[in-house]
């Protein structure tokens, strides 16, 4: 009989799952399956909490359990509100629905208790050291610390004392409860770690109520508890929390869920721990969180990647032990597979130069029918409106241009997209040389592209009818940091790229965009895939460039084969 792990190979799970059909089939949690997504609202959610939230969610959705959006609010200095909104929103884009929103802070009152009964059972104390003092008697890796002096008081006195933190009577910083653990303990965790602090803070939820506050390694285990949490999904940094997070629930002896970790997402050119980006957003480097250059959900859909790019991409990177750098280009990839699925096709030039049908009726505005995405039929068509003065795309001309430029020259031809094939007759050029102008014959009996003789025309270029076309200013967006792996840079600041916000202010769109809502995504043909910025205005568009055309990462995957 296959034994549920030989079964996991063959269907290459991943080892959470390996995990958790072990325990199904163990009976270990009765067949159940509850997980948690913890953030702590001190910034927004990036890329690497999309990890996160997809493993969270996926598992629970996979085994038919739940899973809960729980905030991890135990530092009210670094905590605000706006945070805890950004992350339910950022949440819900994705694509997941929290069974429950619960917070940390809940549950302070139960964990005030659970802290008397250990003080209760010998294996909690008060301790008058300060934070420096806790810290430089820690001792290191390779020498044990030294007990703090106040190890043995009496439970009564203990009780007395962690009473009389709560009501206030002793200023910030004076008093910690520790655990009371082992001070030679091979894990520093284990090295009596406080439990409590006194903090005189305003907290986003409980107000002025309390003036000591857990600690995270404290806290989180006991909400895991309290929500009945089967597997607590925690990236790699808590590995060596574990021991801990199980001591104190041992020591309680309650409710006590699996925490499993698995490997963080490093990606490439970008930072993915809140504080570091919230460094960069308080430092003025980047416009704000949801800077479209930042590694943010709230950028991210600022800047159009799709929700299901993302969930794809956290499944592509897969869930492991060890840490691997993930290159942007990756993501990027999962981008452009999705908005060449959906994305609808429009007409734009980003560098415009003038071009004159001389042969045109003067006035006459015709329009022309084009598909709105060769990938989607059911994305019908649209009509552009086509007139004697166009704008084409400056590199899409050359005078003197090298043989297989296939775009137009002086006497040269060239096809307009959904258009006419026109030749170049003449370059006009203003006093200092500059190209300014192209006169062209418009063959009035290629309409749709086609050359009735059945000469051959190579090139086809982009256009907009001059007098049609609405404004844009366009934003292009490059790399945030000029090295793969910024986070390991002593100082992230160093190593800010300076080109990675291009805005170019002369861009013309075909007049369909003209209502496009913030947040639209589409593609200009030839150029890239945009969407329409929330800083645009009636009179003119600004859009974000969400990724260019060229699939770097295709040869990349395919160099690695
Ligand atoms: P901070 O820098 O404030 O610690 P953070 O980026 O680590 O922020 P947390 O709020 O601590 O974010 O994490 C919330 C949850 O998301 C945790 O369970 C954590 O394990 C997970 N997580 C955070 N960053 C990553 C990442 N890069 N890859 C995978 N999971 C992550
Ligand atoms: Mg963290």
């Amino acid at each position: 009989m296959a034994t549920p792990t030989d079964e996991g190979a063959r269907e290459k799970l991943h080892f959470i799952q390996r995990i958790v059909r072990e325990h199904n089939a163990s009976g270990r949690f009765d067949g159940r399956v509850c997980t948690r997504f913890p953030p702590e609202p001190n910034g927004y959610l990036h890329i690497g909490h999309a990890k996160s939230i997809c493993i969270n969610f996926g598992i629970a959705a996979e085994f038919g359990g739940k899973c809960n959006l729980r905030f991890d609010d135990t530092n009210p200095i670094k905590e605000e509100q706006e945070f805890v909104d950004s992350i339910v929103a950022d949440v819900r884009w994705l694509g997941f629905e929290p069974a429950e929103i619960l917070y940390a802070s809940d549950y302070y009152g139960r964990m005030w208790a659970w802290a008397e009964e250990l003080i209760e059972k010998g294996l909690a104390y008060v301790c008058d050291l300060t934070p420096d003092q806790v810290r430089e008697t820690r001792g290191t890796l390779t020498e044990p610390g030294r007990e703090s002096p106040h190890r043995n008081r009496s439970v009564a006195e203990n009780l007395d004392l962690f009473r009389r933190m709560r009501s206030g009577e002793f200023p910030d910083g004076s008093r910690t409860l520790r655990a009371k653990i082992d001070m030679a303990a091979p894990n520093l965790n284990l090295r009596d770690p406080v439990m409590y602090r006194i903090l005189t803070a305003h907290h986003h939820r409980t107000g002025d109520a309390w003036c000591v506050y857990p600690m995270y390694d404290w806290a989180h285990p006991l909400s895991d508890s309290v929500e009945g949490i089967t597997h607590s999904l925690a990236s790699i940094e808590f590995e060596n929390h574990r021991p801990l997070y199980d001591w104190f629930l041992d020591s309680l002896g309650i409710y006590h869920p699996q925490q499993i970790e698995f490997a963080r997402l490093e990606l490439s050119h970008t930072l993915v721990t809140k504080r570091k980006l919230r460094a960069l957003v308080e430092e003025g480097h980047v416009a704000g969180w949801d800077d479209p250059r930042m590694p943010t959900l709230a950028a991210m859909r600022r800047r159009g990647y799709p929700p299901a790019a993302l969930r794809d991409f956290a499944a592509r990177i897969g869930v492991a032990k060890d840490e691997n750098l993930v290159e942007y280009a990756l993501l990027e990839h999962c981008v452009r597979e999705v908005l060449n699925r959906e994305a609808p096709r429009f007409l734009g030039v980003l560098d415009p130069l003038r071009v004159v049908l001389t042969n045109w009726p003067e006035g006459k505005v015709e329009m022309l029918p084009a598909v709105n995405n060769p990938e989607d039929e059911s994305a019908g068509t649209r009509e552009i409106p086509f007139s004697g003065e166009l704008l084409i795309e400056a590199a899409d001309f050359m005078e003197d241009p090298p043989r297989k430029f296939f775009r137009l020259r002086p006497g040269g031809e060239v096809r307009l997209r959904w258009g006419y094939i026109i030749r170049c007759d003449e370059v006009v050029k203003d006093a200092a040389g500059k190209i300014v102008e192209l006169r062209c014959t418009c063959d009035l009996d290629t309409r749709g592209g086609h050359a009735p003789d059945g000469r051959k025309i190579k090139g086809t270029i982009h256009w907009v009818s001059a007098a049609h076309a609405i404004p844009a200013t366009v934003r292009q967006y490059g790399a945030l940091f000029s090295v793969p792996e910024p986070g390991r840079v002593e100082d992230f600041r160093t190593v800010l790229a300076e080109d990675s916000l291009v805005e170019i202010a002369d861009a013309w769109v075909e007049p369909a965009l003209r209502d496009a809502e913030p947040g639209f995504a589409f593609q200009l043909e030839r150029l890239g895939y945009y969407c329409v910025d929330r800083d645009r205005a009636a009179d003119r568009l600004v859009l974000n460039r969400t990724a260019t055309l060229r699939d770097t990462w295709a040869k990349i995957a395919a160099k690695g084969d």
